[in-house]
């Protein structure tokens, strides 16, 4: 039996545990402490660690958990120092029993991965796409970041997002700018309070419901916004160009 379970650090970062009945792998540990504490508390041991890119708010706690690991780490190519298993597009990894796909998905930064189980319907996507928004483009190009969010659109409806920060609500004030009219991205953040109140966290998402009420997923439909396209002065765009017009917005939010 396989749990997953975030674990705060930071002001809104989650490092998201990955439990079976003696061992925890984790995902993205940007504080060893909240790591360190769940162990003592589980008396549970610390299999892998799994990165998804090299910013420090998703690795500082590597260099204190690197000595108690009895699996590997995990991570993209010529990125972190301490990554021991440098994985890229297509490569698989089995943690817990679990495997997990690599997609590269650059963008936010050039070496940023995500990790997806097919079976338990599970992505890792790190700073990629968050619930009801995405990362900013910080090393990559907007296309760049487009073509990895539509890669991660592509999987089934019913993957479970878990991304590395609680950003929801800000991003549903943003994205109800973008779309006032979308009766399920209303409904969303109507229930958003609640939902992080009673869950802890507003995660994980689906993509399901990404593609309901996420802009950053919906370029394809957005052309035919004409007020928005007026906002933008776009007259007959590509996704691309909408895509980036909306980022760009949202960085001067
Ligand atoms: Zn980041």
């Amino acid at each position: 039996m396989i749990n997953i379970k975030p674990l705060k650090a930071y002001t809104d970062n989650y490092i998201w545990l990955l439990e079976s009945n003696e061992e925890v792998s984790v995902v993205d540990p940007g504080d060893a402490k909240p790591v360190l504490d769940y162990l003592n508390k589980t008396n549970k041991n610390l299999k892998d660690i799994l990165i998804t890119h090299h910013h420090f708010d998703h690795t500082a706690g590597v260099p204190e958990l690197e000595n108690i690991i009895s699996g590997s780490i995990y991570g993209p190519q010529n990125s972190y120092k301490l990554i021991q298993e440098e994985v890229t597009q297509g490569h698989t990894l089995s943690s817990l029993g679990i495997k997990f796909e690599v997609i590269e998905v650059p963008g936010h930064t050039l070496d940023h991965i995500a990790f997806y189980n097919e079976e338990n319907n599970i992505l890792f996507c790190g700073d990629t796409l968050f619930a009801g928004g995405c990362g900013r483009v910080f090393e990559g190009t907007f296309d760049q970041m487009f073509e990895s969010l539509n890669k991660l659109k592509q999987l089934p409806d019913s993957t479970q997002i878990y991304c590395g920060h609680e950003y929801t609500k800000n991003n549903l004030l943003f994205s109800i700018k973008v779309e006032p009219e979308n009766n399920d991205l209303i409904m969303r953040n109507s229930g958003i309070d609640n939902l992080i109140m009673t869950n802890g966290s507003s995660l994980p998402s689906s993509i399901e419901l990404e593609k309901k009420t996420n802009p950053f997923l919906r370029c394809d439909l957005l052309g035919d916004n004409i007020q928005l396209m007026e906002k933008f002065g776009l007259d007959i765009p590509s996704e691309n160009e909408i895509f980036k017009h909306i980022r760009e917005w949202k960085d001067s939010t």
